[in-house]
């Protein structure tokens, strides 16, 4: 901080923020929400970032901790253990906390805190927040402006360290003035402090007590010497008189226990020069009153300004005084000064506490002019709670006891004081006051309050209300929540209403009324007056049923209407209680700060009452905020507590992790017959999280236990089911340790024996360390038996690479004779390295250029550490990195960084190099294998092992077409794998076999990092894509997948671009039940991925039913004519367990693959079909693309055949690139699938098998030439392709809403974002489409759009239909064209490729952009938008008009220029731009298409015109001409 102090604070907040951040510790600051700053908060945070030091801090550049706490988030128990390890604390908050805030202040009180209190509401401040807690024990100082604001709070440190007592000092911030002052004068403030004294403090940290037990602690009056303001010495501590005898004196802090005063002890810093007594004094009264009129004296000779405990404004012979407690003491006293004589108020002046506890009486009877003979007491308490106020209390004892000249007092309450009418106020009080009999209590002012702008106002999080959402979709007008914020409560506040034990009044009493009314509808059952006889009989049926919800419901309806047609006045009457009639599920809704005090917060009270309420608690703190809390705070496990108490229901669900178990928990919640508390998580750092957030850290704490998901039903035991279901796959050890104890564990361990593995592993750091020793030990005695120089390999990987490099490093050296380790760096003990002779590093690159997890442990280690000499060590590092892995130049840095700073590290402590550092990088045409063969030999070279004669061959790398070869048609050890259950991966090899089965292993990815750093494996599970030619389904098949993704899958599927269906999340264990499952829906995923012909692709054109179905029966033929022929399939998925029967037929003697052969095709292999003049299926993107052509006779004649469209291409590498497909020609539609067939052979013949990266067939054809490859494909089918066929398309997006075909039959296009069939709080898609297909006659189509069609729908289901699909709003299609024209891949979480979002964030991107298309009058227009994860294409980007390709975590690649009928290739426009880049991009373009468009222009066509662009006109010059080059040296 700078001495000099020219800054000006212009709030009070700031002034006080200012001084708290120089006199303090640690300041913990309050906040609304982490994500909001207070008005404190905004300027203890800057001062932090300047790393302005504290005048207190031991150290001369120490910066306070500033400790941000949401406000209901039991801000003071944040005090507690900062204080007691001696670091000077202060609080700044509102004070809306005290109240809650109670119990901590009483223990609070002894200990020097400052709270810093601005009072609230911010416009019309309730002082019944500072009375209220008057007598806990703290001083009190009170400001009133600015300037006041500034010295009260440099008051307030000075005295909490001198007093050893806890001081709030509160101001009313709004009525402070305005201006601004010179903010805190460092010199000034360091006076004040007496830095003696705060070093004392910090020197003897109070110890053994804990927060929660009172270890007696007390404040007692200082015993050092201290200097007086003149500079004498003398001995404070002595008796009262001589305190008082040296009434300027400061005196110091001293701590002891309450012991310590009845003991023998003295406190151990006993000035030898003082008198010993056995104790010493606790502060009293009169001390405090000594140091603050001593810190005030020196102030006033500092600053020049001047305080009193009572301040007095006015003439010396006024008649009469208002004492004023509220915000505007100021204005009154304003009015009172310029009072003309007749003014009913002339002749008065204004009383103000200064120093409002301890209460001085002497001192108030003194500050008042004896000529005063009435006082007006003003107090500003808005929440009464006894007659009197408690001021006027004060008032009355200080001068009623006293002898002074007042004979009248009288109270008032204050209320809301304007400009406009204080003066009015003011007569109203000296009118009462001067009247014969004055009334007490008078409430002056307005009652009504300005709406209020506290910043601590409660607001609830907008996600909060998924889970009230889904209680009214469960339960509709059935629920009832008892506390809700938005409830209207007459003359309750909101702060009231909204906490639990309000509620739970609220849920008794309307449990109550409900009795009363079923007594009422009792009573009018046998003797009500009713116009018609129907009611009676209504009310008795139902008051027969009225204990059982499902008889009362039914019965409900009948008596609602019933009475309604009666319409007598007790039917009126009645039926204004109609909600009664049904059974409420009664709800109290709370938050996770319920947890920090079970006792008080009313979830004791409900779970003890056994009453039939159900509570909802809404946990929001963030698994990664959790770890950086204090140790301190205690949250309590409100479900292992309300377990212990065995009478209730208790589930933990997490809407963002599974939907249908929250739904699970609440049912079962209201079916039970007694107390029920529904955990519930949704964590957010501020209130308007984005889902994305919420959506990541619900994974990462469910997936670690942090947040298990369980439910709990005491009844289950009485049916002989387990009371406890496990949901989520991780469990707290708490919860563990009560369910061993009440042995459900036991069972459940029983049944599922991999349950408790995850818990028990935990091993001590000194036995790791000791097995790290042994084993180095053991290894080097074995190798005591080589010659040749010794040679340490030490790697840090992540994903496995660098370790082979290292293994195969280390065999090499031990083919050339080196005595050579190979381990893991967290495996090697650190302290052998000054020892080593030679010792290479091999390391990959984590994160923002860190270390992988196995490498971090060694490199803390040594990174600082100054003792390591290595003078004797000579060592070489390889570093394996991507230097595009950053999309920005300032974070090039990161490139290999870990390799880099190893090596600079290793020099500097002496170690010299064999070679020098080798880098790396996926980027180079081999990857780091181009670097990596640069510097090995270099190393052998070193060592003198360079030229070894003899060295034995080493095998070569294992390639994806040995793992064809060798394993059995696609057998390999799939069977074996999927048996072991220690791990949920099956092996590399089995990985690559899975696809042509049709799954591959992926892991989440949003918790993988997380999992990393707990020791676990990644969250393996696996994707499920199965075979739908044309993607038709029937309605029976829908509810079949719909049934597999939620029983077996994460509760989703994905609708494709390939037109089928995916499934996620499928764990290992599920892998044969959810195949089995696909198979009895009659599907199959054999060759649904794989280097095999994939899902063949039709267009699903509603318009033409007809024709349809002749084009979609060759779709088939194409299918399975091309489908593998290896009976593996069967053999894994279908077969049983125990027998070995196969459960469908097919089973063949022997196998063979009379297409592919036993190493199938060199890659993957697409077949689409479109329709003109629709390219929805984007024909051209495929390795064969055929075009339907119609005959004259209005039937399919044959194809037109393109072959060698591709999409993958990988950035950076201008060797690959998409294609176009090229024309072959015509065929006839008898003999497309023999054309087919003779272009795969040819391909599989000719197509590179050696380079996976250019192995498609648009390689293979751009190499040979179009016309060779003509030639080989006629040849070989011994026939010619026919000239081709005239077609036309218009576009290439879906069209959406009802068509009528040409039979009549309907078709209705669903908008289906991304593909992503599931349920939101906000939209019930999955359930909707359901409840559709359980009525639905005429089949489901997929479209190539990732959309859905319901087809074939007769005129007569057409309205049973339209009602569902309006019920759960499926029938919305009203988006923009952009929205409409859009596709994305899924990437992230599950894709193992995904660099960047695609599927959870376009839809992001879109709202983004949505208000520029209506500004510029595009919302209609349909412009092809796409996004992918990466290069590989899935969502077939390169043919968008638009499109972004994932570069980096949060960067893209941008391409324009596209055809819109997907007729033409894009082209790069800008590299590696983040979200800012590209909205800064596209509105100004969006904005210029809409006005230099011509007629009927598409946005692709007219980049290309505009010259924002070149366009591409085939694969080839894809690279060229680009807008941006991707350079190396960006
Ligand atoms: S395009 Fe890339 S990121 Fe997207 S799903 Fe395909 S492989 Fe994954």
């Amino acid at each position: 901080m700078a001495e000099e102090s020219n800054v000006r604070a212009s709030t009070p907040e700031e002034a006080v923020a200012r001084i708290a951040y120089l006199s303090s510790d640690v300041v913990v600051s309050v906040q609304p929400s982490l994500a909001s700053e207070s008005e404190f908060s905004k300027h203890l945070k800057s001062y932090a970032a300047r790393k302005d030091a504290s005048l207190v801090a031991k150290s001369a550049d120490t910066v306070p901790e500033i400790v941000s706490i949401r406000h209901n988030n039991d801000p003071l128990l944040s005090v507690f253990a900062p204080i007691r390890s001696g670091r000077l604390v202060s609080v700044t908050a509102s004070s809306s906390i005290l109240l809650p805030s109670i119990a901590h202040l009483y223990k609070l009180a002894n200990l020097p805190v400052v709270l810093h209190v601005s009072l609230s509401p911010r416009s019309s401040p309730d002082y019944s927040a500072i009375t209220s807690i008057r007598n806990s024990g703290w001083t009190f100082l009170q400001s009133q402006s600015l300037q006041e604001a500034q010295d009260m709070a440099l008051t307030a440190h000075a005295l909490a360290i001198r007093s050893g007592k806890g001081v709030i000092h509160f101001f009313d911030a709004s009525s402070s003035g305005t201006g601004s002052v010179v903010a805190g004068d460092a010199s000034v403030v360091r006076e004040l402090l007496n830095l003696d004294s705060v070093r004392r403090f910090q020197a003897a940290p109070l110890s053994g007590s804990t927060v929660y037990a009172d270890d007696g602690h007390v404040a007692v009056v200082a015993d050092q010497p201290e200097r007086l303001t003149n500079g004498a010495v003398r001995a404070v501590g002595s008796p009262a008189n001589e305190i008082d005898s040296a009434s300027l004196a400061g005196a110091s802090h001293v701590s002891s226990k309450s012991s310590q005063l009845s003991g023998t002890s003295s406190p151990s810093s006993v000035s030898a020069a003082t008198t010993i007594e056995p104790a010493a004094p606790l502060v009293s009264s009169e001390d405090i009153y000594k140091y603050v009129t001593s810190i005030w004296a020196r102030l006033s000779e500092l600053v020049g300004r001047q305080y009193s405990p009572f301040e007095w404004t006015g003439s010396a012979k006024a008649e009469s005084a208002l004492f004023v407690f509220g915000a505007d003491a100021a204005l009154l006293s304003g009015l009172i000064k310029n009072a003309q004589s007749g003014d009913k108020f002339a002749n008065a002046g204004v009383i103000t506490a200064r120093l409002y506890r301890p209460w001085l009486g002497a001192k108030l009877l003194a500050a008042i002019p004896r000529s005063v003979k009435k006082v007006a007491v003003l107090e500003q308490v808005l929440r009464k709670t006894t007659k009197w106020g408690p001021l006027l209390i004060d008032v009355l004892t200080s001068i009623k006891s006293s002898a002074g000249g007042v004979e009248t007092i009288v109270g008032y309450q204050l209320g809301y004081i304007s400009r406009e009418n204080a003066r009015q106020a003011l007569e109203e009080v000296f009118e009462n006051l001067n009247a014969e009999k004055p009334v007490q209590n008078l409430e002056i002012g307005r009652r009504e309050q300005p709406q209020p702008t506290s910043e601590f106002a409660l607001e609830k999080p907008k996600l909060e209300t998924a889970y009230t959402k889904i209680l009214d979709q469960l339960f509709g007008s059935r629920v009832y929540i008892a506390n809700s914020l938005d409830k209207e409560n007459a003359g309750v506040s909101e702060t009231i209403s909204a906490t639990p034990e309000y509620g739970f009044g609220a849920l008794l009493a309307r449990k109550e009324r409900k009795q009363r009314f079923v007594g009422e509808v009792k009573e009018a059952a046998s003797n009500g007056r009713f116009l018609t006889d129907a009611p009676k009989r209504a009310l008795a049926s139902w008051v027969s049923g009225a204990g059982d919800a499902k008889k009362a419901d039914e019965a409900a309806e009948k008596v609602i209407s019933t009475l309604g047609i009666d319409n007598s006045r007790l039917s009126r009457s009645l039926l204004e209680n109609k909600s009664f009639f049904r059974k409420e599920s009664l709800w109290l809704v709370g938050s996770d700060a319920w947890a920090y005090d079970l006792g008080n917060s009313g979830v004791h009270h409900v779970l003890a009452s056994g009453e039939n309420v159900n509570m909802l608690i809404i946990d929001s703190t963030p698994y990664s905020e959790r770890a950086a809390a204090d140790a301190n705070r205690r949250k309590k496990d409100i479900g292992l507590y309300a377990m212990n108490f065995g009478n209730a229901y208790v589930a933990s669900t997490a809407v963002y992790s599974s939907y249908t178990q929250v739904l699970q928990a609440l049912d079962e919640a209201d079916k039970f017959n007694g107390p029920s508390i529904v955990l519930a998580y949704l964590p957010y750092f501020g209130e308007h999280e984005s889902p994305l957030t919420v959506l990541r850290e619900t994974k990462q704490a469910v997936d670690i236990g942090y947040w298990p998901l369980y439910r709990w039903n005491p009844d289950n035991e009485k049916k002989g089911l387990p009371s406890f279901s496990l949901d989520s796959e991780h469990i707290k050890k708490e919860l563990k340790a009560f369910l061993d104890r009440d042995n459900q564990l036991t069972q459940m361990m029983r049944k599922e024996p991999q349950f408790g593995a995850v818990l028990s592993e935990d091993f001590g750091t000194e036995i790791r360390a000791q097995q790290k020793r042994k084993a180095k030990d053991a290894y080097n005695q074995l190798l005591e038996g080589l010659f040749g120089a010794p040679l340490t390999i030490l790697f840090a990987s992540d994903n496995g690479n660098a370790q082979s490099v290292a293994k195969r490093l280390g065999t090499r050296g031990r083919a050339r004779g080196l005595k050579t380790t190979v381990m893991a760096m967290e495996d090697y003990p650190v302290e052998d390295l000054p020892n080593e002779e030679n010792i290479v590093f091999i390391t990959s690159t984590a994160g923002q250029g860190e270390f992988p997890q196995n490498g971090k442990p060694f490199w803390d280690a040594i990174k600082d550490n100054t003792e390591l000499d290595l003078a004797s060590v000579r060592f070489s590092v390889m570093a394996l990195g991507d230097s595009h892995y950053w999309p920005r130049k300032e974070d090039r840095i990161y490139y290999n960084k870990p390799g880099k700073d190893l090596d600079r590290v290793l020099s500097n402590y002496g170690a010299k190099r064999l070679a020098d550092i080798g880098l790396g990088d996926d980027q180079d045409p081999d990857g780091f294998q181009t670097g990596y063969q640069e510097w090995e030999p270099k190393l052998w070279e070193a060592l003198g092992v360079a030229n070894v004669e003899g060295l034995p061959e080493e095998p070569p790398p294992i390639t994806n077409e040995d793992i064809k070869l060798a394993s059995n048609y696609l057998r390999g050890t799939i069977v074996e794998g999927l048996q072991d259950k220690s791990t949920g991966a099956i092996s590399a090899a089995d990985s690559q076999l899975t696809k042509f089965h049709g799954t591959y292993m992926q892991d989440d990815r949003d918790i993988r990092d997380e999992r990393k750093a707990q020791g676990l494996e990644p969250a393996y599970s696996f994707m499920i894509r199965c075979r739908l030619p044309g993607g038709v389904a029937t309605p029976k098949q829908w509810i079949q997948m719909d049934d597999i993704a939620t029983q077996l899958g994460n509760e989703t599927m994905k609708l494709t671009t390939r037109q089928t269906f995916q499934f996620h999340g499928v764990v290992k264990g599920k892998l044969k039940p959810a195949m089995q499952a696909i198979n009895r829906a009659l599907m199959t995923t054999i060759a649904a991925c794989g280097d095999v012909n994939r899902n063949v692709m039709c267009s699903p054109l509603p318009a033409q039913s007809k024709y349809h179905r002749e084009v979609y029966a060759c779709s088939q033929k194409i299918s399975d004519h091309l489908l593998p022929s290896t009976t593996a399939y069967h053999e894994i998925w279908l077969t049983d367990d125990n027998d070995k029967k196969t459960q469908v037929a097919g089973d063949a003697v022997q196998d063979f693959e009379p297409l592919y052969g036993p190493t199938y095709l060199p890659r993957k292999f697409k077949i689409s079909i479109a329709i003109p003049p629709h390219n929805d299926v984007d024909v051209y993107a495929h390795d064969i693309g055929l075009i339907a052509v119609k005959g004259k006779d209005g039937h399919l004649a044959g194809f037109n055949l393109l072959a060698g469209g591709g999409m993958g291409a990988t950035h950076n590498n201008k060797k690959t690139y998409p294609q176009i497909g090229r024309m072959l020609g015509y065929v006839e539609a008898s003999e497309v699938h023999i054309a087919c067939e003779k272009v795969m052979l040819v391909q599989r013949d000719h197509g590179d098998r050696k380079n996976r990266k250019h192995a498609r067939l648009k390689y293979t054809i751009d190499d040979m030439g179009l016309d060779v490859f003509r030639g080989k494909v006629e040849e070989l089918w011994g026939k010619k392709f026919q000239e081709q066929k005239p077609f036309h398309f218009d576009s290439n997006v879906d069209t959406f809403g009802w068509t009528k075909d040409e039979t009549g039959l309907n078709h209705f296009t669903f908008f289906i974002e991304n593909g992503r069939i599931e349920d939101t709080a906000d939209f019930q898609m999955k359930t909707g489409l359901r409840e559709i297909a359980k009525v639905h006659k005429g089949e489901f189509r997929l479209s190539p759009n990732q959309h859905l069609l319901l087809s074939n729908v007769a005129d007569e289901d057409v309205p049973a239909l339209k009602a569902l699909m309006a019920k759960y709003k499926l029938d919305n299609i009203q988006f923009s064209g952009l929205r409409l024209s859009s596709s994305a891949c899924v990437a992230f979480p599950t894709c193992g490729l995904a660099m960047a979002e695609s599927e959870r964030y376009l839809p992001v991107l879109i709202t983004k952009l949505e208000g520029c298309l209506e500004e510029n009058g595009l919302r209609q227009d349909s412009i092809v938008m796409r996004m992918t994860g990466c290069p590989n294409g899935c969502a077939r980007p390169w043919l968008a008009e638009v499109a972004f390709v994932g570069k980096a975590f949060g960067a893209y690649n941008m391409y324009l220029g596209g055809g819109y009928h997907g007729q033409r290739l894009n082209k790069l426009y800008r590299a590696s731009i983040m979200e800012e880049e590209i909205l800064a991009i596209m509105k100004p373009m969006l904005k210029r298409y809409a006005l230099e468009r011509e007629e009927g222009e598409r946005f692709g066509d007219w980049t290309i015109r505009a010259g924002i662009i070149k366009a591409t006109t085939e694969g080839r010059d894809f690279h060229e001409g680009v807008a941006e080059e991707e350079s190396d040296e960006e």
